[in-house]
């Protein structure tokens, strides 16, 4: 058996999200009552989908829906297609989309989903049936005014479509405003897919502001060259910076002189793997050691911990990823002055853009890409300060001051419902 028990690991990001989250709401004068109620997801929908697979065999499939708390608008928040889903992690998921959401001011609350299963092993067809069954099984939760799902860890922007026709079916009508992250001729957005990415970005050039480091010249690592590490290494690139560490699953690359990113981002395959082709690799554990201004974990969880973190040389962290920094190793990164960007800030973008793309299906009015680019820019730079003024005022880290800023205006939506 595997010492890896995804169940358990779900379970510890669950409580260390809800220790934040109280931490937050007692330092904005809430007591007991508001955190009860905002501890966990309002409702958890557990559904049991059958598959006939190729083969002619029906497949049952485990799925989770949870809605953290619709006091302020509907919920919003990706679907995972992947095995390590459990309903820890969907439950904690759709708290960092409340808090995230409340940062950007999107008139949302969070949520999340996830079916158990692994898309590597389906073929085409199977995939678009489990879609297809997925949306029939939480259709009674959802709905353009309800819950907006989007795309996450392996569900794209084709699983997207599958799911807004099923929807439409069952309800009738067209509903492109049902579900975001979809391909263009059925309603996306323009930029949505370099959305996160940019979001980051603009978050180094606020945090690299205020620590005045010129963006020009600078060492840049980046963990990670998938969707949001690949194009967050260009930008960077393009924005004058010297990216001299990127990795991948199988390994990292460095050069001080600075890599050719163009060059690698012709040479990656579809799953942001590249670091294959060469032979003087590093590991992943001495690229997040490089001596370097910037640090973007943009992989996976759990990368700076109790571990490394008195190790990471960056003066500057961003976290690209979701759950990259423990919470141990954030006390011990700020106790080094280190700038830290939590993930509920630095990855917003997407979520941001997904309002958009929502908010243009609504009106049936769509717009150009420079549209969606400046009011990118505005509420990530008003999100930014927003956070950045909270942890200087009083004094705490970024990660503390972006759950006050999230949780805030949920927490006053509830109290004037009169929830609590
Ligand atoms: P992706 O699957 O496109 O790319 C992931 C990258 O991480 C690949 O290069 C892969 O090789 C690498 N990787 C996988 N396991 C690794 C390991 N053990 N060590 C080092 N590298 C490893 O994923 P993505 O969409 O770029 O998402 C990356 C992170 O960003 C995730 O935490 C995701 O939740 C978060 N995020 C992404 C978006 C988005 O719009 N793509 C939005 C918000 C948050």
């Amino acid at each position: 058996m595997s010492e890896f028990d995804p169940s358990t690991e779900n379970l510890n990001v669950l409580t260390s999200t809800q220790t934040v989250i109280k931490d937050a709401l007692t330092k904005l004068g809430y007591g007991q009552e508001m955190y009860e109620l905002l501890k966990e997801p309002l409702r958890v929908l557990t559904v049991r989908i059958p598959v006939r697979m190729d083969d002619g065999v029906v497949k049952v499939f485990t799925g989770y829906r949870a809605q953290h708390n619709d006091a302020v608008g509907p919920t919003k928040g990706g679907i995972r297609f992947h095995p390590d889903v459990s309903e820890h992690e969907v439950k904690a998921l759709s708290l960092w989309m409340s808090i995230k959401c409340g940062i950007a001011n999107l008139p949302y609350g969070g949520g999340k989903g996830g079916v158990i299963c692994d898309p590597r092993e389906m073929s085409f067809r199977e995939q678009e049936r489990l879609a297809r069954g997925y949306v029939r099984a939480i259709s009674q939760i959802v709905g353009p005014s309800k819950d907006i799902p989007a795309p996450d860890v392996m569900t794209n922007s084709q699983v997207m479509a599958w799911m807004m026709d099923e929807y439409s079916r069952i309800r009738e009508f067209d509903s492109p405003g049902f579900i975001t992250g979809k391909p263009l001729v059925l309603g996306g957005s323009l930029g949505r897919d370099t959305s996160t990415a940019r979001g980051v970005a603009i978050c180094i050039r606020e945090a690299a502001r205020v620590r005045d480091i010129a963006l020009a010249g600078s060492r840049v690592v980046v963990q990670g060259f998938g969707n949001a590490g690949s194009f967050l290494a260009k930008f960077m690139h393009d924005a004058g910076a010297r990216v001299v560490g990127i990795s991948d699953a199988f390994g990292a690359l460095y050069d001080d002189k600075g890599l050719d990113i163009d060059s690698l981002l012709e040479r990656r395959d579809s799953f942001g793997t590249v670091t294959k082709l060469f032979k003087n690799t590093i590991t992943n554990r001495e690229l997040l050691e490089l001596d370097c201004d910037i640090l973007v974990p943009a992989a996976i969880e759990n990368q700076i911990t109790l571990a490394n973190a008195d190790k990471v040389r960056a003066r500057i962290v961003v976290e690209a990823a979701n759950g990259p920094t423990t919470m141990e190793a954030t006390r011990i990164l700020t106790e080094r002055d280190v700038l830290l960007v939590p993930d509920v800030l630095g990855n917003a973008g997407g979520v941001i853009v997904s309002y958009f793309e929502w908010v243009q299906n609504n009106q049936g009015y769509y717009w150009t890409e420079d549209e969606v680019m400046n009011r990118l820019e505005d509420l990530m730079v008003k999100s930014f300060e927003t956070v950045y003024k909270t942890a200087t005022a009083r004094s705490i880290d970024m990660r503390l001051a972006a759950y006050m800023v999230g949780i805030r205006r949920m927490a006053e939506a509830v109290e004037l419902r009169g929830w609590v």
